[in-house]
């Protein structure tokens, strides 16, 4: 079938990206699902920071990449051998694929799938190869040519979910209630279940637990929600906005500082009493951990979800780490176990747990997209939602 997808050429593209357009609106060739696989029809896809990261170079992936990882949909077909799901569903994305055979797998730990790292270093889905492509020369070329040579186009970390159709492996879905608002549900892939997971999973934190979160975007928000749905206090929120400082403080019993004042650092170290049992860098900068770190307690954690630079390293004082009992933990995609995480952090949206839809600051056509990019890396957004069709 053909569909449309925002596809990246080339990275680095000036601002700005209204202008540039580094992302393509192009009709594309999608191939059926394969075995173990699922035609989707997206509803919702949300705007991250880790796109904004391949399109500007921070994370290298090969391209042409078709991107977007964050998204909600319905079940349009099966491919042989899915059993467990039926068309019209509502699934949600998961950005890692878990093979459910390998080393972390059998651990429990899905989050660190080896097959489904490397699938998605190479822009393929779990099950190999791609299915999203182009024949012919032209991107306005419509016909299935099979005779010419197809430019082929790499999945975005099995997902590619800025597009009105997907086609990605079974192990990249979840299914949830019919009942959840698309917008609303694309949240739970990426930002929820990263920023609440870094709580609830990689850190563990208890009611009454002090937990410090450095960087106010869709993940860090998710973050302060889960810190408050454990009974964390104090929560203190850190960011260099005062529009996020204040959406953080209308979430609940959240303190704030900004990042730039230039006694931070002491001010976070007055409200935790001394620093915090818990801190977040999730940033993705290496002065935001460095400051993490400073605003952790003897004996406290500091944990990042931050993904900078490929070449990014961090000074870490040994003798404090040692002397201070310290732990410094990474956390990717909160430690999840999907199917069991995002029931779990839906229910306690639908209770008004975890507000989640308060992260949400907009929606766009995907023909906006660009604009949209715009926005997100210049603070301006939390979580911009592409929407398609009804
Ligand atoms: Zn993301
Ligand atoms: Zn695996």
């Amino acid at each position: 079938m053909m569909t449309r997808a925002a596809i990246l050429r080339t990275v680095g593209a000036a601002r700005p990206y209204a202008d540039s357009r580094p992302l393509s609106i192009e009709t594309v060739t999608l191939d059926p699902p394969g075995r173990d696989e699922v035609l989707v029809a997206i509803k919702a896809a949300g705007l991250c920071h880790s796109d904004l990261s391949v399109i500007n170079g921070d994370r290298p992936r090969p391209l042409p990449m078709a991107l977007g990882h964050e998204a909600a949909g319905v079940v349009e077909a099966l491919g042989d051998g899915v059993t467990d799901l039926a068309i019209g569903d509502h699934v949600v994305m998961v950005f890692i694929p878990s093979c459910g055979h390998c080393n972390p797998c059998a651990e429990g730990r899905p989050a660190l799938c080896e097959p489904g790292a490397a699938a998605n270093g190479k822009g393929e889905l779990l099950g190999g190869g791609r299915r999203l492509h182009i024949h012919g020369h032209s991107a306005m070329d419509t016909m299935d040519r099979a005779d010419i040579p197809a430019e082929i186009i790499h999945h975005h970390l099995g997902c590619s979910a800025f597009a009105e159709h997907a086609v990605v492996s079974r192990r990249s879905l979840v299914k949830i209630d019919p009942a959840l608002p698309f917008e609303q549900a694309a949240l739970f892939g990426c930002a929820v279940l990263t920023g609440v997971g870094a709580v609830v999973n990689t850190a563990g934190v208890r009611a009454g637990q002090s937990v410090v979160v450095i960087g106010l975007g869709g993940v860090g928000l998710a973050s302060v929600l889960g810190a408050l749905a454990s009974g964390a206090s104090p929560v203190v929120a850190v960011d260099l906005s005062e529009d996020k400082l204040s959406l953080a403080r209308s979430l609940g019993a959240v303190q704030t500082v900004n990042a730039a004042d230039v006694d931070a650092l002491e001010q976070v170290r007055a409200l935790t009493h001394g620093g915090a049992d818990y801190v977040f860098e999730m940033a993705g900068s290496v002065r935001a951990l460095d400051s993490a770190w400073r605003m952790t307690r003897r004996g406290g954690t500091t944990v990042t979800a931050g993904l900078p630079p490929p070449d990014a390293a961090l000074a870490v004082n040994v003798v404090s780490l040692v002397a201070e009992e310290r732990t410094l933990k990474g956390s990717y995609i909160g430690t999840c176990v999907p199917a069991r995480d995002i029931p779990r952090y839906v229910a306690l949206f639908r209770e008004g747990r975890l507000p989640v839809d308060r992260l949400m600051t907009g929606r766009v056509a995907l023909d906006d997209i660009n604009a949209a990019f715009d926005r997100l890396a210049d603070g301006q957004a939390v979580r911009t939602v592409v929407t398609f069709g009804a």
